[in-house]
């Protein structure tokens, strides 16, 4: 063979070598090259107080658009079982009736309340959806203006207690042994939604996707056409911007079928007189307010991330960390209130992207 055709030969087979190389790389990251996948992305919309979306990746728009609504349906499902505020919820439901009696919840309040009472145990009572009196005596303080004293505290705290919340499996019922007893789902609700969310978009056909509700998100399978993995931004607790998270991100996270939950002081907070207090209540005080001010976790399922951010929250960087350490595939990013470091778990670099 003359060497100009021998080079041209080389050229030609390096070039298919390139190709074959990008091809199965492709097809590993889930999408089958050179074949057209689409995005669709529902927009924000109100939702459990604040704003939800779901983007679908599918091989067609009738498919996206039937995993986009179904994402939407479920999160409004869960949303009209387990707010506090409508008053037709079964939350409020058990909230008048559970003390009378045993209130029987659909299979979806129940798995949460089964859920919560098992956080509750693995985060020495940290995590406590029981905590709506304390809730409520802090919501009455911000309008007055004024701090809870101690013994308003103290008579809260009577009321609160995942011990005294009591579950039957065989009926699906529900009881409160205590009369002032009162439930608030505001820390695991949004990561339960999510998570029935993305169940539903996987049954309607999508290939990969993410919902995001206020922040907390979960993503899974293909990315986005034309990126190789999904990126998530976590707000900066110093740059809030608007609901939306308009504000740059701290860290951009690199996520596969994995979901992050932040809890912080930096968006919802009382102030009374000046002060700041966390939303987030330590039961075992009554007290509002962390020592963090931002806390990430990094866990497959949503429910899991959002209620550990918020154990984690009240348990502190020292005990939250070691918790978090403990448990497989969960990773944990902290900001203290007076930073500017970082503490994280040991796992937790390999999802972090800048
Ligand atoms: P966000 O709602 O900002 O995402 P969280 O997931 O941490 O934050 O949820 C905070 C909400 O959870 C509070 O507004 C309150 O309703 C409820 N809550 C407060 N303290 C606790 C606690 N110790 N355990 C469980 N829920 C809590
Ligand atoms: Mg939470």
């Amino acid at each position: 063979m003359p060497d100009n055709k021998r080079i041209t030969v080389g050229i030609l087979v390096g070039v298919l070598l390139v190709l074959a190389v990008c091809f199965v790389l492709r097809t590993k990251q889930g999408s089958l090259w050179p074949a057209a996948r689409i995005k669709l992305d529902s927009g924000y919309h109100e939702v459990m107080g604040t704003f939800g979306r779901a983007v679908a990746v599918a091989m067609d728009k009738e498919t996206a658009q039937k995993c986009t609504r179904a994402a939407l349906e479920q999160i409004e499902m869960v949303d009209d079982l387990m707010s506090d505020y409508k008053q037709d919820s079964q939350i409020s439901r058990l909230n008048r009736d559970a003390f009378k009696q045993p209130v029987k919840v659909d299979k979806d309040t129940f798995e949460v309340l089964q859920k919560s009472i098992e956080f509750s145990a693995l985060t020495g009572g940290a995590f406590d959806v029981t905590v709506g009196p304390l809730v409520d005596v802090w919501r009455c303080a911000a309008e007055a203006n004024s701090a809870p004293t101690e013994a308003e505290l103290q008579k809260a705290r009577a009321a609160v207690g995942y011990e005294k919340l009591i579950l039957d499996a065989n009926d699906l019922t529900v009881r409160f042994s205590v009369e002032a007893m009162r439930l608030d789902l505001g820390a695991i609700a949004k990561g339960y939604a999510i998570d029935k969310a993305v169940a539903a978009m996987q049954t309607a056909g999508a290939i990969g996707g993410m919902v995001d509700i206020g922040g907390d998100i979960r993503c899974f399978g293909a990315p986005p056409p034309g990126k190789d993995r999904w990126l998530i931004g976590v707000q900066d607790p110093e740059k809030t911007g608007d609901l939306l998270g308009a504000a740059e991100p701290l860290l951009v996270l690199k996520l596969t079928n994995a979901a992050i939950a932040t809890s912080g002081d930096y968006r919802r907070f009382a102030l009374i007189q000046g002060k700041k207090y966390s939303h987030i209540i330590d039961v075992g005080t009554g007290g509002a307010g962390s020592e963090l001010s931002s806390v990430t976790i990094i866990s497959s399922s949503a429910t899991d991330a959002d209620a550990l951010a918020t154990a984690v929250s009240v348990m502190g960087a020292r005990k939250g960390l070691a918790l978090i350490e403990k448990l497989p595939n969960t990773e944990a990013i902290l900001i203290p209130s007076r930073r500017r470091k970082f503490f994280k778990t040991s796992g937790a670099e390999k999802h972090i992207e800048y």
